[in-house]
């Protein structure tokens, strides 16, 4: 099978024979990969013509719900995705964090991206800023999508996870993409490609593939477009020194090389629930997928008085490891991706064999379960012991990416702090300690240098998914060595993708535009009651003004007496004026916030479907017997939840009292049903 490129809208294959790839665990010829003579230039233009303003046509929801239908549509599909990712070397459960994690990716961004970002094309960033003293001229953060395209580079350790996890963020934010899988692994990356483009649900010029060189691509990159890389940190540096990237400043993330590292608390002796944890943990991460995870653990820093056990402990449980066919069920640890990334892992061990002893594994006769072992790029599990790890370097910053990791002792904090650091910037750390005064130290010590940072005990093991996984919510990266980037993250990975721009201007323009009603903006009358009107018919600036109510002391009382908050500031005049804050006794802020309610709300069925919360709430002033209150309720933001029958609207609120002074802001949240739900539910009631 020649694997073909995905460009402009077609497949098509290199014009040359091009890399035979061979599968993981017999050497035989699973495809050939070639990308010679495909126009690149035209592939980042047929994006930029097509792909982008394909994608910017819809809504921050709409390409989320296309994401989960991508999702729901590769999920049906993905044993075809198993079979291939055996011959990559991996077993089940290495193929489960790759494809359906990578596939959850999706999953995660499409739900996120519903419930955190408006149905529009617009992203709002924070609070406007009151700019001018009359307040007719205001700041507001916004987003929306560069129109440019993003090239994703990726390694060979996640040929499916690696795209999706980019992907995801990248189409929520409406930006296309160009992904060139690394050659190794690239026959499952193409055929999840093939499958996505077939379903059509990703409209035309979203995904183009790259099935080897990337050609002369990154001449024709431009200023709107990413470079978001995966590899070692040295490719990184070299693309990142690209001339086009550094005179165009392409934006560009780096994700490299990483000397992760796990510190056992010197409370974690032999005998403590953490120490077997730290023990489990180390063996996972050193032979899940073979040790292939840029996250996996390669520093074991361990209290001197105890590495003798970590060494006794540790080299028992990888003895326990069967290594073999992954295919096979009694296997635990499949094959390395390729012979070559076998002869690479094998000349990275002798490079740290210079300054730590291998106390286990390394062996080149070993027990292979169900394949030949010389056929196979399988390698068995290897510890080194670092006895003066404080003045060696190669430990700190040669990667064997592999089943590969090396016990540094230490004998204080401090040593233990000095030695993670000596990674030079890592994507994920982690922590095996009871102790959170400890956890607490080696965060502030190591923090700076780290993605991540998990901190596990007894009380979180069981629950925890572990030093190595990254989550979609959280981010991934790291700084120094680790390549300085940030993926993932939840909304914070799509606005990657985005251009942040400060809009400057009055109030009614900026809400306009960015479709949020903003203080000082004009107030619309709605006609009738806003809570009259379906989701279609409210406008954002439609207000309501109400009549005042007053507070009396026995409002006061009588609130105090039936929600049983007595606090002493609305029940003792005395003790109530000795407080900074207060003249007297202060009617409860729930008492303003409800009897705001009371004036503000429509008591008839009607339109507005539930409350379901406020937020920013901020009591301004206190409120005293005699005030009398009022309200201004303004439509502020609304979202439609597609095929759902409503939306959620957002009410700019304001409490304010006889001198027109503001004693409570926040913003009142509803559910409201558009026109057609609404006549569903009159009919039910008519019905009745
Ligand atoms: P690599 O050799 O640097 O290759 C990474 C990607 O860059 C591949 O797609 C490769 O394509 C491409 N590439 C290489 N030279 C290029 C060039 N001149 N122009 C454009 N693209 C080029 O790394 P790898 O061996 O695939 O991956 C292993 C490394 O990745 C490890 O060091 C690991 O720590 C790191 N990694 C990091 C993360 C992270 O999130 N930080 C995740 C996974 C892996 P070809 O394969 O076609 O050469």
């Amino acid at each position: 099978m020649k694997l073909q490129n995905f460009a402009e809208n077609e497949w098509v294959p290199g014009i040359k024979d091009g890399r035979c790839l061979r599968s993981a665990i017999d050497g035989t010829t699973i495809a050939t990969i070639d990308s010679t003579g495909i126009n690149f230039q035209g592939m980042l233009n047929y994006a930029r013509r097509v792909g982008g303003p394909n994608l910017r046509k819809y809504t921050f929801h709409e390409r989320a719900l296309m994401l989960k239908k991508l999702a729901q549509f590769l999920m049906k599909g993905k044993e075809e995705f198993y079979e291939l990712s055996t011959q990559t070397g991996a077993t089940r459960d290495d193929s489960y964090i790759d494809i359906d994690g990578g596939i959850s990716t999706l999953f995660v961004f499409s739900s996120k991206g519903r419930r955190e970002m408006p149905n529009d094309h617009i992203y709002v960033d924070g609070h406007p800023e009151i700019l001018s003293r009359q307040g007719t001229f205001v700041g507001q953060h916004i987003y929306t999508p560069r129109h440019g395209v993003a090239v994703h580079i990726n390694a060979f350790n996640f040929p499916c996870w690696g795209m999706l996890e980019k992907l995801a963020p990248c189409l929520l934010a409406g930006v296309p993409a160009i992904v060139k899988p690394a050659s190794s692994t690239a026959y499952l990356t193409e055929i999840v490609v093939r499958r996505m483009i077939e379903s059509k649900i990703l409209p035309a010029g979203s995904i183009q593939l790259i099935c080897g060189s990337v050609g002369d691509l990154f001449k024709y990159l431009t200023c709107q477009d990413f470079v978001a890389f995966t590899g070692s940190k040295t490719t990184a540096e070299t693309l990142q020194q690209h001339p086009r990237v550094v005179s165009e400043s392409v934006h560009f993330t780096a994700e490299t090389d990483s000397l992760n590292s796990s510190i056992l608390g010197p409370d974690s002796t032999p005998g403590t629930p953490e120490f077997d944890l730290f023990i489990n943990e180390v063996k996972r991460e050193m032979t899940s997928k073979a040790g292939q995870k840029c996250t996996a653990i390669r520093r074991i820093i361990a209290p001197s008085n105890i590495a003798a056990d970590v060494i006794k402990a540790l080299s028992g449980a990888l003895a326990e490891i069967r290594v073999g066919h992954p295919a096979n069920k009694n296997v635990d640890m499949g094959a390395l991706a390729s012979q070559s990334q076998r002869d690479e892992v094998s000349s990275r061990i002798e490079d740290l064999s210079k300054e730590a002893d291998i106390v286990f594994g390394n062996e080149k006769k070993f027990e292979v379960t169900g394949a030949d072992a010389q056929e196979g790029a399988f390698f068995m599990p290897t510890l080194l012991h670092c006895n003066n790890p404080l003045s060696a370097s190669a430990v700190h910053s040669v990667e064997a990416f592999g089943p590969v990791s090396t016990i540094l002792p230490y004998d204080s904090l401090e040593e233990a702090i000095e030695l993670c650091r000596l990674g030079g910037g890592s994507l994920a750390g982690s922590i095996v300690t009871n102790d959170n005064n400890v956890a607490r130290e080696i965060v502030l010590g190591c923090a700076a240098w780290h993605g991540r940072m998990l901190v596990i005990n007894r009380h979180c093991a069981n629950e925890s998914t572990g030093h190595g996984s990254p989550l979609p919510h959280l981010v991934h990266g790291g700084p120094g060595r680790a390549g300085g980037g940030e993926e993932l993250g939840g909304i914070r990975g799509a606005l990657h993708y985005m251009q942040r721009t400060a809009l400057q201007g009055s109030p009614e323009s900026l809400a306009t535009i960015s479709n949020c009603w903003i203080r000082g903006g004009a107030e619309k009358d709605s006609g009738s009651h806003p809570f009259r009107k379906t989701f279609d018919q409210l406008e954002i600036g439609d207000t309501l003004r109400t009549s005042a109510r007053e507070v009396t002391l026995a409002d006061i009382n009588h609130f105090a007496e039936f929600t049983g908050d007595n606090f002493y500031a609305h029940m003792d005049e005395k003790t109530a004026k000795a407080n900074p804050f207060f003249d007297g006794r202060v009617a409860h802020g729930y008492l303003i916030v409800s009897f705001a309610a009371g004036l503000f709300v429509d008591p008839d069925f009607g339109p507005v479907l539930a409350n379901y919360g406020l937020d920013n709430l901020r009591f301004a002033q206190p409120v005293n017997c005699g005030d009398l209150l009022k309200v201004r309720l303004t439509c502020k933001q609304k979202i439609l939840r597609e095929q759902s029958g409503y939306g959620e609207v957002r009410w700019d609120t304001e409490v304010t009292n006889q001198d027109d002074e503001i004693v409570a802001s926040y913003d009142v949240l509803t559910m409201v049903a558009t026109t057609e739900e609404w006549q569903n539910c009159r009919k039910l009631v008519s019905a009745d």
